[in-house]
């Protein structure tokens, strides 16, 4: 059997493995690589075979990191079945359609072919297959594969697969979550495999306790709003971390903890992704999808509102103090999010929170690491603004949630791979794997291909 690393290998994006047994081969994950020039050059080099011979694919969950070469891979030939549970289906119909848009527009600014349309991105949604948690599947002859909760973002899994043939067990932990947070339930312990994939995105460090970090996120909306009178810029990946925020706001006003406040979700693909949380609230943590779901459809405080129209967003900019702008995008590097950095960096009554890993290269990675002055939409942009980095959100288990994740397993997998990290992190990991667990572990190199 044969693994070729295709991507988040000594990086965290372009999550993509090629797995071929001499008999028959698969991908799990078709991700896209993100951040800069250098991952819109990989995104059109990659998936360099012949396609069409692939069996199946098996998708984790919907971040584009993960699914967003999907309508490529089919337009390049690929016609079988994407297995993934039904959440990340329907995320998928919203995400890869918005990756579309965003494709086709950038295509257009520098006049050159979109990486892939959206009738292309329509059409490879027919190649869904929902499967449920924890349910067995046969995807090709010979190989039965299941999914558990990764508690990751909604619909996330670790993916478990048996190739009868080769006689071997391939566990794959996706993006795994921390456990505790809140809505996402914990991930699902594995117990056995031959050959592991693990994630490293945050491998390094320990992130702050939730609360701990509600705190803080208190205390920068307070401060900002009832003392300084400006506004507050959430930068939160569409997917997850916004209802994850809006949870959390909810529960602190309600709570009394937080000022007079209008919160703003500005963002059509966090919209829509609140909406298929809702239709999948059943998934959630069971103690707060309750709340959750009567929240978000009541009509009360705080004021929550989902701007719509270009023009309701554009509106945001006169707004000059009391609001949180809860504005998605990747790594604040497209949407409207660069809107609201470009009128609220340059005042220092104004706040900025990130929330979630920003990848190098990346606008969010450049005001995290303190940059007097951004680039936005060419003109550059004083930082006078508080910016607010809150990494205990993040959906990534820290060094701690990975490691007891991986004491689920009863005896160490004959093979260990750290993927999804940046290099450094990932080999800091694998260091963390051999003391703590007694385990061998590798960081294979991108491209790389190993022999088991
Ligand atoms: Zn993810």
């Amino acid at each position: 059997m044969r693994i070729r690393f295709l991507g988040a290998a000594g990086e965290v994006t372009g999550s993509c493995f090629l797995i071929d047994t001499g008999g028959l081969s698969f991908l799990v994950d078709c991700g896209m690589f993100q951040g800069g020039r250098e991952a819109s050059i990989k995104n059109r080099a990659a998936l360099d075979f012949d396609v069409s011979k692939l069996a199946f694919v098996l998708l984790t969950h919907a971040h584009i990191d993960h699914s967003g070469l999907i309508p490529r891979l089919v337009h390049k030939g690929f016609d079988g079945p994407i297995f993934c549970t039904s959440a990340t289906a329907d995320l998928l119909e919203v995400m890869l359609a918005d990756s579309a848009n965003i494709q086709e527009k950038d295509a257009e600014r520098e006049d050159r072919k979109p990486l892939y349309t959206l009738t292309q991105a329509l059409r490879s949604l027919r190649q869904l297959r929902a499967v449920s948690y924890d349910e067995m599947f046969s995807p090709a002859a010979g190989v039965r594969a299941c999914l558990r909760d990764a508690g990751h973002i909604l619909g996330s899994a670790a993916i478990e697969v048996w190739l009868d043939d080769a006689g071997k067990k391939l566990a794959l932990s996706g993006d795994l979550g921390q456990p505790g947070r809140p809505l996402v339930r914990d991930p699902t312990p594995i117990e056995e495999a031959d050959v592991l994939m693990v994630e490293s995105t945050y491998g390094n460090r320990l992130h702050k306790t939730l609360n701990a970090t509600v705190d803080e996120l208190c205390q920068a909306i307070t401060v900002t709003l009832a003392d300084r009178r400006g506004n507050v810029v959430i930068q939160a990946f569409a997917v997850g971390r916004t209802q994850e925020v809006l949870y959390l706001l909810i529960r602190l006003a309600q709570a009394g903890r937080l000022p007079q406040l209008d919160i703003y979700v500005d963002s059509p693909l966090a919209t829509k992704a609140t909406a298929v949380t809702l239709k999948h609230w059943r998934l959630l943590d069971p103690d707060v999808a309750p709340t959750f779901a009567s929240a978000m459809q009541a009509h009360g405080k705080p004021s929550i509102r989902f701007t719509e129209s270009p023009e309701e967003s554009a509106a945001l900019s006169r707004v000059r103090d009391g609001a949180v702008i809860i504005a998605g995008s990747g790594m604040c590097d497209g949407g409207r999010v660069q809107y609201h950095l470009r009128d609220n960096l340059p005042r220092s009554e104004s706040s900025v929170v990130i929330i979630g890993f920003q990848a190098q290269g990346t606008l969010g990675r450049r005001l995290v690491d303190g940059a007097a002055q951004v680039r936005i939409f060419g003109d550059e942009v004083d930082v006078r603004a508080t910016v607010h980095t809150i990494g205990g959100l993040s959906a990534h288990a820290d060094r701690s949630g990975l490691l007891s994740w991986l004491r689920g397993f009863r005896r160490a997998p004959g093979r260990t791979y750290v993927v999804h990290g940046e290099y450094e992190t990932a080999r800091t990991f694998c260091a963390v794997i051999e003391r703590e667990l007694g385990w061998h572990a590798e960081t294979p190199a991108g491209g790389q291909v190993v022999e088991i």
